[in-house]
């Protein structure tokens, strides 16, 4: 008897992360500052506010991230045993 493989597809799908919702960020233009992340985009834009009035820097990069989860298809994405733990959980 030889060995044999057997390969057969899986569909996969890509998903939002079902405990994580968007984290937003923003990081000055002129220095080094950088807004504190948060779930609340207007948190960051008062953040983004403060910095402006003490020190006129007035431009900045936003971004907004969110975290995909794949899972195999008919699998579902909350009972998934692959799904990482929240970033912030890692600290
Ligand atoms: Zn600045």
């Amino acid at each position: 008897m030889s060995p044999r493989t057997l390969i057969r597809n899986v569909t996969h799908r890509i998903t939002q992360h079902p405990d994580i919702g968007l984290t937003y960020e923003a990081a000055c233009l002129s220095c080094g500052w950088s807004a504190e992340p948060s779930p609340d985009g207007g948190e960051v834009d008062v953040e983004c506010l403060r910095h402006a009035g003490r020190s006129n820097h007035r431009g900045f990069r936003r971004t907004a991230h969110s975290y995909a989860h794949v899972v195999r298809d008919g699998e579902d994405p909350v009972t998934a045993s692959t799904v990482p733990p929240h970033p912030s959980a890692r600290q």
